[in-house]
């Protein structure tokens, strides 16, 4: 088994600053690397060429040959609050887990091997202006706790790759089921003396069996636990900016390891593809109404890739409960919780009293 030639030696040095030698970072804001000393610019050299599918079941064999690390010096952590696991290249590091903001006491280990990533949305929403758009996202929130604020300096949220899958795959079902086609009768009936009549609808139900087919293209799978469902739900992206994979897309920033496996994964494409299918079963069984009996599917030319995508992560707590926020860090879009800061809402009804009561005096004065 061959190494992947895109995870070489020289990719360690490509991290460092061709002017200064100091360690670059991939910045969002040119959208190559840059050296925070210098200024110094450079592209992100494309060594892999295009984006490719892999053969799912070539990948489930134990083959830990066809596993590795993002990249050659890829060191990773896991935060013991939350379980989440992080990849990051020196000098990066992560002190704090930006899903649920615990403490990460654990020492750094050599990046453990994984279905390396074939694609990546590189961040193009710098840090700057992701800390603007939370700035906005909190002050237009009422009653919300002054420490939520603290979480809106560039540095308190991190800047994390998610990762995802994404499957292709061909479908045969079989099926059986009924067509239910309507008829009416016109019943006849008195009312308050006088003869009426009325149409009722009946089904009239017809045994179907038959096959359908699909071609399914990127149908695209969360590989993350760590982000609150809903939140992961609301984060949009254009798939088709997708560029391959380049371990300098990680130099400054950090990536999670997938925390659902490839078989899991692909479970749930199955759940996502059999509603589809089912979609098109009632298609085919045509009528007014349908009802499906049983649905035989075969999947085959299964393949995957597993992608990363850029977010701004924090997490803080207030009144023992962690509260999430995420940033779309390709649009900037505000994805958060917030707790309501009963101290506030107290103080502020405690001065509309006051006021009342200021207003009745002078008023009872005034008599
Ligand atoms: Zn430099
Ligand atoms: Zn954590």
């Amino acid at each position: 088994m061959q190494n992947n030639p895109r995870i070489s030696k020289e990719n360690i040095n490509r991290f460092l600053c061709e002017s200064c030698g100091a360690n670059m970072g991939f910045d969002a804001a040119s959208g190559g690397l840059a050296c925070p000393y210098c200024g110094h610019r450079q592209s992100v050299a494309q060594t892999g060429g295009t984006i490719t599918e892999k053969d799912f079941y070539t990948f489930l064999r134990p083959d830990s040959e066809r596993l590795q690390p993002m990249a050659v010096n890829a060191m990773q952590v896991s935060c013991e609050t939350c379980g989440a696991t992080v990849t990051f290249v020196p000098p990066e590091t992560a002190r704090n887990c930006d899903f649920c903001g615990g403490k990460i006491v654990a020492q750094p280990k050599s990046a453990d091997p994984l279905v390396a990533p074939e694609g990546v949305l590189p961040f193009s929403v710098t840090a700057q202006v992701a800390s603007t758009a939370l700035k906005g996202w909190i002050n237009s929130r009422w009653f919300a706790p002054g420490n939520l604020k603290v979480l809106a300096q560039p540095d308190k949220v991190g800047s994390v790759y998610i990762p995802y899958w994404t499957f292709d795959a061909e479908t045969d079902s079989q099926y059986t089921g009924e067509r239910g086609e309507y008829y009416y009768d016109t019943e006849y009936f008195e009312e308050n003396g006088e003869q009426k009549s009325r149409q009722v609808r009946h089904t009239n139900w017809f045994g179907k069996s038959g096959a359908v087919s699909r071609h399914f293209d990127d149908l695209y799978i969360p590989a993350t636990k760590s982000l609150l469902p809903e939140y992961v739900k609301h984060l949009s992206w254009k798939f088709n900016e997708l560029v391959p994979y380049e371990p300098a897309y990680l130099a400054g920033h950090k990536a999670q390891t997938y925390q659902v496996s490839l078989e899991e994964g692909f479970e749930l494409f199955k759940q996502s593809a059999t509603e589809i299918i089912y979609n098109d079963v009632r298609g085919d069984i045509g009528g007014d109404e349908q009802r499906v009996h049983n649905v035989n599917t075969d999947y085959s030319n299964i393949t995957f890739k597993h992608l990363l995508l850029p977010v701004y992560a924090g997490a803080y707590r207030y009144n023992n409960k962690v509260f999430q926020i995420v940033v779309n860090g390709r649009t900037g879009e505000v994805q958060g919780e917030r707790p309501y800061s009963w101290l506030k809402i107290g103080c502020l009804t405690i001065v509309i009293i006051a006021l009342l009561l200021i207003i009745l005096a002078v008023f009872g004065a005034s008599r």
